[in-house]
């Protein structure tokens, strides 16, 4: 029951939601879940087919435009349209907002990877029948995208007609009134070619600025020996038309391959030809077991088992679900913060990548983990030009959201001031590292990454009073911005700096020669790396002594609270309702901080600091960012607050499939997805993995019976299994090992399950 997401209404207010709910994607193709028929009105859907990374420029048009600021801003493109598939029972056209639905049932198969629609329908005349869809995009293949179409008449029908569309005349959505969806620049694609080619329909469309070409080759195949057959050219589109005896069921499928130049070279037609060719003879059935196949061991490393409470089981497996369908898996992909599933922030990677959800992959797929990680070198240049733009001398500073490299943020003090963000990707490079210790990624591109962005730290802070100082940048919650020491940013600044310190001296041991010719590449000094040392050991870290607590930043503790308790529930999230300003001269945050960073590096305060911290800033925190929960629940679970962590918890698990934050129309929100999975296993399991090695302090949420999962760890495979006053650990594949449980060390033998208490 868990494996599949079942919705069987339809009303205008969950249209919108549960085309994002019911995508399908596998990292380089998403095409939301929009009915292939069609809506009545163009604002019940967003129908969208999105490739990772494929994307358009625009200008940004700015009142005042100062110096550095980017020109434009980069932006995903919702690509040819080849959904559509027109039914016709005699002279009636099938849709869903005509005519009788006499059963609708909707499924997303997770442990299948494909969606479903089974409807029986009247029409307004009569006529019966019921229409079997599914759908697909090809985890094995993926240029991919298929459906299969059954129909089955009840009543007495003539004739059949299906008419089936590749469209290359396509937009985006745009809301004016929400930052966090595009507000201009509607079509940013045309159409360059168009054609049929023997049974394959063929559209290729150009974007306007970045003149980057997408391909869609369509063959369609009818399950009759008699039918007619006419096809036609439109301006944008390509039609094929079938007509056939409607007494008898009719098998329809469609596979529609998709190429692009960010991927395929120029012959991007060619190479979709080619890609159908390769798939002639396969069967739809013969999909699905590739994708039932691939599924399985992807679930037999991912899946999260919580005995006692299935709808929470449900929005975990969900989570996991739809992150691995949005994951970027080619080096020119990453993951945006609405994955494939919808338009919301662009398209645009963020911080969210390496905090909330690299974790996940790294500890369960490092394979995936690593080619995030290989996106973000791969824009280094960039983040060095950007450094540059900045003023800064040396280092490299990440954009705060783009796609191939360019800062797409507008908005400054909620954008590039977010400079943590290089810290964040130092450390997933770190944890990376931890996890894997893979010799060769540190010296191909971890030390590179973590020299150049300790070069920023060192020019964009300064040392006063033999204390090392970051001024004016803003740290993740966003409703403070642009601030001196803002403690998240110091101290992550403060890891990265002894890190690269770390890299540089592991590399003059290991392999001395990469370690000059990096050194010459980057024209880097032992003088410069004693500068990291002394900046990192002397990093201040703001702290009050009146509360206990780390003070988020400078001025933080001395402006006024906001009065939550008395803002009307309408206000929320307060970033709709109020100007920036007014919110900065308060204490009031959008989301974990200071929490987050106790969670992050959690050896850099005692104990009574981190609870201080969480129980003050719990009280002013709104969490109107998705990024928010899962951190006070995995904080919660560390503190010994089982209940909160708990409640937490409930708000991520199923944030998207009760549309917590009424904007999943736009897109899932893959950040707290992947959230949810840290506050089980960072959480509950109380996972940390450092230098020292893995450690884990489990404690079971009183609700459920049992939480199982597996974690990947230095080439091994392990199960933890947390039961109410137990848990068994027990290593599946790879070497005998040491772990610490709850502060103990044990020894684990392959095949041997340890069963403790807790
Ligand atoms: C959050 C950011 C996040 C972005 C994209 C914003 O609302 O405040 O931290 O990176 O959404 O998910």
């Amino acid at each position: 029951m868990t494996w599949k997401l079942t919705k069987s209404e339809i009303d205008n207010q969950s249209l919108l939601l549960d085309e994002s709910l019911l995508s399908i994607g596998n990292g380089y193709l998403g095409v939301r879940g929009n009915f292939e028929e069609g809506y009545k009105s163009a604002y019940s859907s967003i129908r969208g087919t999105y490739i990772n990374a494929f994307h358009d420029e625009t200008e940004i048009s700015y009142g005042e435009k100062l110096h550095a600021f980017p020109d434009i801003q980069q932006k995903i493109l919702n690509v040819i349209d080849a959904q559509t598939i027109n039914i016709y029972l005699d002279d009636e056209q099938f849709s869903l907002f005509d005519g009788e639905i006499v059963q609708l049932e909707r499924n997303l198969h997770m442990d299948a990877g494909y969606a479903e629609r089974i409807v029986h329908w009247k029409s307004a005349k009569g006529k019966e029948v019921k229409i079997h869809f599914k759908r697909l995009i090809s985890l094995v293949t993926k240029e991919l995208f298929a459906i299969e179409v059954k129909i089955v008449p009840i009543s007495n029908i003539q004739l059949v007609k299906i008419v089936s569309i590749v469209d290359g005349n396509v937009s985006n959505f745009v809301d004016k009134n929400d930052p966090r969806v595009a507000s201009g620049h509607a079509t940013r694609l045309h159409v360059a070619e168009i054609r049929k080619e023997e049974n394959y329909s063929i559209v290729k469309n150009i974007t306007y600025a970045t003149k980057l070409e997408v391909a869609c080759v369509s063959s369609s195949m009818i399950d009759k020996n008699e039918y007619e057959y006419s096809s036609k050219l439109t301006e944008s589109s390509v039609e094929e038309t079938y007509l056939c005896n409607g007494n008898e069921p009719i098998q329809f499928t469609k596979y529609n391959v998709y190429t692009d130049t960010l991927r395929h070279g120029d012959a991007i037609i060619d190479e979709a030809l080619a890609i159908q060719q390769q798939l002639k003879g396969t069967s739809f059935e013969g999909l699905l077991l590739k994708q039932k196949e691939y599924l399985n061991k992807f679930w037999s490393t991912a899946d999260v088992k919580i005995n006692g409470d299935a709808s929470l089981q449900e929005g975990i497996r969900f989570n996991l679900y739809q992150l691995l369908q949005s994951v970027g898996k080619d080096p020119v992909s990453n993951i945006a913060a609405k994955g494939l599933s919808g338009e919301g922030y662009e398209g645009h990677y963020f911080w969210d990548t390496e905090i909330y959800i690299f974790p996940v992959f790294l500890m369960t797929n490092p394979e995936i983990a690593k080619n995030l990680l290989i996106q973000r070198y791969s824009i280094l240049d960039s983040a060095r030009e950007r450094a540059k733009e900045m003023g800064h001398k040396k280092g490299a500073l990440f954009p705060w959201r783009t796609i191939t490299g360019p800062e797409s943020s507008a908005f400054f003090p909620a954008g590039t001031a977010q400079y943590h963000i290089s810290a964040d990707i130092a450390y997933s490079y770190i944890q990376y590292y931890l996890v894997t210790v893979d010799e060769a990624f540190l010296r191909d591109y971890m030390a590179e990454i973590l020299f150049e962005t300790a070069r920023l730290w060192i020019d964009v802070g300064h040392m006063k009073n033999r204390l090392f100082r970051i001024d004016s940048v803003t740290g993740p919650d966003e409703y403070t911005c642009i601030v001196n020491n803002n403690y998240y940013t110091n101290v992550m600044a403060k890891h990265n700096l002894l890190w690269a310190v770390k890299a540089y001296n592991l590399l003059k041991v290991k392999n001395s020669d990469l370690l000059n010719q990096l050194s010459d590449k980057l024209n880097l000094s032992e003088l410069e790396v004693s500068e990291w040392t002394d900046a990192g050991e002397k990093m201040y870290l703001p702290y009050d002594e009146k509360h206990k607590i780390n003070a988020q930043d400078d001025s933080f503790l001395q402006k006024d609270r906001w009065d939550l308790e008395n803002t009307p529930k309408d206000k929320f999230p307060l970033l709709l309702n109020y100007h920036p300003l007014t919110l900065y001269r308060y204490q009031v945050c959008k989301q974990a901080d200071t929490v987050l960073a106790h969670f992050l590096l959690e050896d850099e305060q005692d104990f009574e600091t981190m609870n201080n911290s969480y129980n003050y800033y719990e009280q002013i925190t709104t969490h109107d960012s998705s990024l928010s929960s899962c951190i006070f629940s995995v904080m919660a679970s560390k503190l010994g607050d089982k209940e909160k962590a708990y409640e937490y918890f409930r708000k991520t698990a199923r944030l998207d499939l009760e549309n917590t934050h009424g904007n999943t129309k736009d897109g899932l929100h893959m950040a707290n997805m992947g959230g949810t999975w840290l506050a089980i296993v960072y959480g509950f399991a109380g996972l940390r993995v450092k230098e020292s090695g893995l450690s884990l302090t489990p404690s079971l949420p009183e609700h459920w019976d049992s939480l199982e999962f597996n974690l990947q760890y230095q080439n091994r495979t392990l199960t933890i299994k947390m039961e109410r006053s137990t848990v068994t650990y027990s290593l599946i594949e790879g070497d005998s090992i040491s772990i610490s449980h709850k502060g103990e060390i044990i020894d684990l033998e392959i095949g041997e399950n340890m069963k403790l208490a807790v």
